[in-house]
């Protein structure tokens, strides 16, 4: 748990968390802002900051959280239509909250390319 983290204090409870998912390392909840009908966040309870910081004894989680974003997707109806997952990484990535997050944005098509 990083001081002054959001997601870390979402993934420890400590900010009440409305999660559609959960497991002994990762949590999935609505965005705050959503960007689709459908918006949810996935984050492991681990603290990293992004992709860039992953250690190699990351690669299980890393590897766990993708795997587990079909279930999240099928539990939160997004199955049958699809939807679009997203790590944003650093400034030009769009990153703004760093602890990292993988978005699962679904429930409307959603056009390509991104901006
Ligand atoms: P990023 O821009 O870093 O890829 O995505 C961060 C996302 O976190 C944004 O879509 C933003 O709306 C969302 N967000 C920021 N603060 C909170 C919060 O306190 N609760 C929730 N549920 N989402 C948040
Ligand atoms: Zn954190």
């Amino acid at each position: 748990m990083q001081e002054d983290c959001i997601f870390c204090k979402i993934a420890a409870k400590t900010i009440p968390v409305n999660a559609v998912y959960e497991d002994e390392y990762l949590i999935a909840f609505p965005d705050i802002k959503p960007a689709a009908p459908v918006h949810l966040l996935v984050i492991p309870k681990k603290h990293i900051d992004n992709i860039l910081e992953a250690a190699p004894e990351d690669t299980a989680l890393l590897g766990h959280i993708l795997a587990t974003i079909p279930k999240i997707a099928t539990i939160a109806g997004l199955a049958e239509d699809g939807f679009r997952t997203v790590i944003n990484t650093k400034d030009n990535g769009g990153q703004t909250v760093y602890h990292l997050h993988f978005h699962v944005l679904g429930g409307k098509f959603m056009t390509w390319p991104p901006g």
